[in-house]
Order: C-alpha cells, then structure tokens, then sequence
C-alpha cells in the first residue's frame, strides 16, 4: 500500500475516519478528510482535525478527494454515495478503514461479525485473553478504532476485532488469524438492497483471504451461518448449543466442552459462564472456541468466563427493587435479539418496546411474548404498530416517556418479576442513540 508522500483522501469525518487519518499522518502520507455534513455537527471531530494539522472539508465533496492515489471510506458513507460512485467510475482505488489499519498491525487478529453479539463477544474475547496472560486490544466498531491501535500491536499480541459488514465490503487483503461468525438475521437489509443474500455474501468476506495457518469459528446451529458458507482454506471449528462436536466448542447437559479432533480439551460448567441467555452461552462458545485455538489454559479461562459482567445496554441487571428487576437491553435494536432477551428469563416479563420501526416483523416473536411477557409498555413512533399486532393476546399500554413507563413499572411488577428494556427499534426518534436510551432509563430506574 503506497501511502508515504501520498494524498490519502477519508470520506466521513467520524470516528473511524479521524482515525484513519491520524494513521495515515503517522506513516508518511498526506491525509485529506472530507464529509457531507456541516462543520457544526461533526464539532469534536473536526477539533481533532484541527488539533492534529491535517486538512479537511465540510459541507459536501470538492474536486479535491479525486486527486489521490487511495480513498479510505468511513464505514457510515453510503455505498450509492455519490462521491463513491463517482470514485468507482474513475476506477480509484477505495477500502475501508479496516482493510487500512490492518496493513499497518503487526499482531494476530480474531475478526468477530454477526447480526448480533459482536460487542459482548469481542469484549469478553479480550477479556479472556488478557485475563489469561496474553495481550489482547479491544478494537473496531466497538468504541476503539482499529487505526487508533495499528501501530502499537507486538508481532505476538492479539486484537480482538468487531467487525461490520460495511467494512467489509471494502477489503483487499485483510487477512484475520481467526475470524468468527456469530450468526446472520434480518438487519441493515436497508443498505443491502433488502437482500438477505447480499447482506450474508458480505459477511463472507472475513475469511476471503485466509489460508491453511488460519480459522474460521461458525455458529452450527444458526442456518444462514451454514447455508451461505463458502469454499474456504481455514481450519472450520463450530460452536453448538445443540450438537456434540468434533472439532469446535458445544454444550452437553450441564457442562460446555471444546474438542479438537474429537480430543476432549476443555470442559466447564454452563454457570461458569456469568452472563445470561442462551445467546451469551453462544457467544461464550465462540471465545472458547478462539481461546483453545491459540492454547490458553484452561483454570485461567474458566477464572476469566466467572469474571466477566457483561456489556453496559445488553441485558444489563439496573436495580433490583422489592424483588423487581429492571434490566436494560437498549442495545436490543431488532427483533431477534428481543427473542434471545425474552428466553434469558424464567421470570415473568413487563416488557417495553418501540422506537423507530426498521420495518420488523413482530410474528417471529408473538409465540414467545404470549409464552413470557404479562405486558407490553408501547414508546416511540411504533407504539401504535405494537399495540395493534399485540393487543389481541397481551395487555399493551402505549406511553409518552421512558419515566411514564418506570412509574407504571415499579405499580404494575410484583415481587419476582422482571421489567425489560428491550425495545426491537432503533432509538433516534425519542433519543440520540441507544445508549441515551439506556442511559435515561436507567436514571428513571434509580431514581425511583
Ligand atoms: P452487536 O455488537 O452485534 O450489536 P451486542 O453484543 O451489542 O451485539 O448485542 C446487541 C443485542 O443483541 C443485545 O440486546 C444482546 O443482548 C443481543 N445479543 C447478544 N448476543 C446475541 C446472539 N448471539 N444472538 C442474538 N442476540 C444477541
């Protein structure tokens, strides 16, 4: 990659973009930030920019991004973005912001993707990792860019990466000692064209370029895992909750093992692993799955999966008040992981949903809201949706805020009951993000 002496120019001046080029800075070359959006909504990144010397535009692409030898796309820019159109019919050379910080990263790299879990699955990889004796970054779409840390990772150093299908539509020769895939469902569609096929056939891209030195860890019981697989050189390792393996990490009865050639090499006890759901023992596989790959031991691993908390917004427990349970889940933005965050609990469930609709189909998780959920607090700009598609089978209550429905909460739950925060939508119509969400929830929660 040709960057020393070079114009490197960024679309997006977010996160990753800033980092990207800060990194670019680093090794020589002449980094050019560009972005649609005005200088006033990108306020602490443009600060950054300034802070660090390196040129930039606001406001809309000039002629300027054209005159380069690479364009290094943030992962929030639109593939039918005009300025990459324009990019693609000049034949320029573009990647992604991964594909960049990878080039420069000297460590072993365990890519993780999915529809959902990548998070708690990336945080708890490092966290077993580390907690294990060998140094692991937490990095990628996950609060750290990869371009923020490249440059610092030892040749025997691992970086536990979070991986978006955006960043990888735009690789070339990323190239991960392990790469995991948790699972695919329905979500982002709105960038693929509503094609599952498309979104799948992207996150295939994570093992492309491994080879025979390299792994590939796969959800077995997840059938677009499967189904859309393709011919690969990497090591296949699976990870099952229902089916004994040879080679991967499963769950028997009340234990989870882990198998290399029908070996067995670890074994522990399902409530070792301290966080909750089906889902999180899922997630917990892959990790062990990564962890025995690379031969960590197996007491400090078990020490590591007890320790482990969680991630803040994912079925985080808020407080529990004369015997109620309020759990935040904001992360929870479509309906499969409200499926997975329903089953988490034997408990019956005062469930709150809504926000901004992506379009979700509610059938795929009547059964379980009818089988665990004694009411439904309706919020946001689908709350009337959610109120016709449920009404007929559980008790719906449509409310103006998160406070509304705390006060509501804390009268209607008895003692043993929980009161979830999993909303199945995205969040930006009542709040900036999903953590605000979370966020002011929990401050409705503690100030009960
Ligand atoms: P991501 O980073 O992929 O969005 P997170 O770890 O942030 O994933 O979790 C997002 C939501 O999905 C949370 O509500 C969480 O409880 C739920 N979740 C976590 N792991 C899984 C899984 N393996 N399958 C389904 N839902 C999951």
């Amino acid at each position: 990659m040709e960057i020393v002496n070079n114009n490197i120019s960024i679309i997006g001046a977010v996160k990753s973009g800033i980092a990207a080029a800060k990194l670019i800075k680093k090794i020589g070359g002449i980094p050019f930030v560009s972005d649609i959006s005005e200088e006033e909504t990108l306020n602490e990144f443009i600060q950054e920019l300034k802070n660090e010397g390196i040129a930039f535009e606001t406001g809309g692409h000039s002629n300027r991004v054209y005159d380069c030898s690479l364009m290094v796309v943030s992962p929030g820019v639109p593939d039918d973005a005009s300025v990459l159109m324009k990019a693609r019919l000049m034949k320029m050379k573009m990647i992604s912001e991964l594909e960049l910080a990878f080039n420069y990263c000297k460590g072993k790299i365990i890519a993780i993707t999915g529809t959902n879990g990548k998070t708690t699955t990336t945080s708890l990889c490092g966290h077993v990792f580390n907690q294990s004796g060998v140094n692991a970054f937490v990095a990628g779409n996950i609060g750290v860019p990869f371009s923020d840390i490249a440059l610092d990772v030892e040749k025997e150093e691992i970086v536990a990466l979070e991986v978006s299908s955006f960043q990888l539509d735009l690789i070339d020769k990323f190239k991960p000692k392990a790469a995991i895939i948790l699972n695919i469902t329905p979500d982002h569609l709105n960038r693929y064209d509503n094609s599952l096929d498309k979104y799948a056939e992207s996150k295939q891209r994570i093992y492309s370029n491994q080879d025979k030195s390299d792994y590939l860890i796969l959800n077995k019981d997840n059938g677009e895992v499967i189904k859309y697989l393709k011919e690969h050189k990497s090591k296949s390792f699976y990870f099952s909750l229902d089916e004994e393996l040879d080679n991967g990490s499963f769950k028997k009865n009340n234990s989870v093992h882990f198998r290399k050639n029908g070996k067995d090499l670890f074994q522990c006890s399902v409530s070792d692993i301290k966080i909750k759901g089906e889902h999180n023992l899922s997630n917990a596989m892959a990790v062990i799955c990564a962890a025995k790959i690379f031969n960590l031991d197996n007491t400090k691993i078990i020490k590591a999966l007890r320790t482990f908390e969680g991630v803040e917004h994912r079925l985080e427990l808020v407080k529990e008040i004369d015997g109620v349970k309020f759990i935040n889940d904001s992360k929870a933005t479509n309906v499969d992981s409200v499926w997975y965050a329903l089953k988490s609990f034997k408990e019956p469930i005062f469930l709150i949903l809504g926000g901004q609709d992506k379009g979700n189909d509610y059938n795929q998780i009547k059964a379980v809201v009818i089988e665990c959920v004694e009411k439904i607090y309706a919020i946001g700009s689908s709350a009337e949706k959610i109120f016709s598609f449920f009404h007929s089978d559980v008790k719906v209550e449509i409310k103006d805020s998160l406070e509304d429905v705390v006060s509501s909460a804390i009268k209607d739950a008895r003692k043993g009951d929980v009161v979830l925060l999993s909303p199945a939508c995205a969040s930006f119509d009542m709040f900036d993000n999903y953590e605000h969400r979370g966020k002011l929830f929990k401050e409705a929660v503690n100030s009960l």
